[in-house]
């Protein structure tokens, strides 16, 4: 039975959805879970110029795929709905009724230019930018004459002038803001449509937020919203502003940095539960070193106590690193459901797998997941499993397959496993190294020209696990073929810089 703790996600759907919004996602979800409570997804559409369904699809997709359920919300319904902003305006309409009628706000007939006149003036005197009050006491007549010039009212607040404005923030500690500098804020627009302060302050209160937990960009916004729920005689459900998430240049994580939507790291090959552990560590600590928990150990353990107010740093190496680390630990059948789409996207594996084809593939995958850090370049790690279309690369070119005994080594090699009755990774072995003993040359020396006629590379997983994978009549294909190329000089190392053996990650 969910107790009295009751939160939200209220995202704009106004674009792709940022990493920032999947952490403010999370860390509601993480508070609402580990506190039996609910979580209420509301969509904050005030901006109704930017607002799009398709954008609403994307933030759907963000929250699914990081496994952020939630219990109330435009899709499931609740008791508290609509959980649409634009289907809650004659709420709204109500509650800046009650305000007009109590004096607590007005109509402000400013234009733009106007607004911008007044601010010019401040900076120009040196004070700090703000709305200057001049429609405050507006009488009758002043707002006829307003209207017949052809002008639309906005609404505002009227804040308080003097004295503070005291945030008690579980994350930020207390804050405190002078009422002077605020100005009075918009809270209708000339539209008829509320702005956000007034929409999330009415929300939150009738949809019975205990709890606000989001980005401290928000912050200056909470004094606004403190004040009109004094206005409105609401009580303020609990701030907790989650600490700002910057790139690794120490700036406020945006598009500079690369990818910042959710669904570009899906699209990279990111596992969901890494993304979610990873950002689950951005401002909240277990308390320890740990860096690898599972969701059940960071629910276990959650607190917006344990929360920092201090930035975080998004570091991609370590998410991929950690990804790294999710995709080694994972179940091969599971992993080979995620590659497998994009193989098959590459044309590198049939449409119509049999199942022992499919079966094939976990054992490829099983060999290889440990050296895979994002599922997307699995392809290009794994791909002369798939392919006899793969490159040499310069390392194995110069290291192997450009010696004077390569040739004859490697076709010898052929013959032999070309003998083989039963292709096994034992077999295998047994003639390599049976080989070489013959030549009386170390085991490695055939071995490492036999991975680089058969792989194109340097290093990979133990050699007779993935020939065994291979064809027989592939492989004895694969050294005839680099056989003949050395012999033509055809394998001398190129001017290109070397590549690492497959993709650094
Ligand atoms: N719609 C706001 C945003 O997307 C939500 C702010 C809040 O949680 O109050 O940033």
């Amino acid at each position: 039975m969910p107790n009295a703790i009751r939160v939200r996600f209220a995202p704009a759907p106004t674009g792709y959805m940022h990493i920032g919004n999947a952490h403010t996602a999370l860390f509601n979800w993480l508070f609402a879970r580990s506190q039996g409570g609910s979580m209420v997804l509301r969509v904050e559409d005030t901006d109704e110029l930017r607002s799009t369904d398709e954008a609403l699809g994307v933030i759907y997709e963000g929250l699914r795929w990081l496994g952020v359920d939630w219990d109330e919300g435009p899709d499931i319904g609740g008791p508290y709905g609509p959980y649409v902003q634009s289907e809650r305006l004659d709420i709204y309409q109500a509650y800046v009724q009650r305000l007009i009628d109590a004096r607590q706000a007005y109509e402000c007939f400013c234009t733009p230019e106007e607004l911008e006149e007044q601010r010019e003036l401040m900076r120009a005197r040196g004070i700090p930018p703000k709305y200057d009050g001049r429609c405050r006491d507006l009488s009758q007549e002043d707002k006829q004459r307003l209207r017949a010039e052809g002008r639309e009212p906005c609404i505002r607040l009227r804040v308080k002038e003097t004295g503070k404005t005291i945030i008690n923030d579980i994350i930020q500690g207390q804050v405190v803001y002078d009422n002077a500098l605020i100005g009075d804020p918009v809270i209708v627009k000339t539209s008829g449509y509320p702005t956000y302060h007034l929409a999330v302050v009415v929300d939150d209160h009738l949809m019975q937020i205990t709890h606000v937990i989001r980005a401290v960009e928000h912050l200056p916004n909470t004094q606004i919203h403190l004040q009109l729920q004094e206005a409105l005689d609401i009580k303020p459900p609990q701030y907790a502003h989650l600490p700002l998430i910057l790139g690794e240049d120490r700036t406020k994580l945006s598009k500079r940095h690369g990818a910042v939507a959710v669904t570009d790291y899906a699209e990279q090959g990111f596992l969901p539960e890494a993304m979610f552990n990873f950002l689950a560590l951005l401002g909240w600590s277990p308390g320890s070193e740990e860096e690898i928990l599972s969701r059940q150990e960071i629910l276990d353990r959650f607190s917006l106590e344990a929360c920092s107010s201090s930035p975080s740093v998004f570091d991609v190496e370590k998410a991929t690193w950690m990804n790294g680390e999710y995709i080694t630990n994972a179940d091969a059948q599971h992993v080979a459901d995620l590659v497998l789409p994009l193989l098959q996207e590459e044309g590198l594996i049939e449409q119509d797998l049999t199942p022992q084809r499919r079966q094939w593939l976990v054992k490829v995958v099983d060999l290889m997941k440990s050296r895979v850090k994002l599922l997307s370049t699995f392809s290009s790690w794994a791909r002369y499993f798939f392919t006899d279309d793969f490159e040499y690369e310069n390392r194995a070119r110069r290291q192997w397959l450009n010696d004077s005994q390569t040739p004859a080594k490697l076709e010898t090699l052929a013959d032999r496993l070309e003998a083989l009755s039963e292709w096994s990774a034992d077999t295998i072995e047994t003639t390599v190294r049976g080989l070489a003993e013959q030549m009386d040359i170390k085991a490695a020396e055939v071995i490492h020209p036999c991975r680089a006629a058969v792989t194109g590379t340097t290093i990979g997983p133990s050699l007779f696990h993935l020939m065994e994978l291979l064809e027989q009549s592939d492989v004895v294909a694969r050294l005839r073929r680099a056989a003949q190329l050395s012999a033509a000089g055809e394998l001398a190392p190129t001017d290109q810089e070397d590549t690492p053996s497959g993709p650094a990650t």
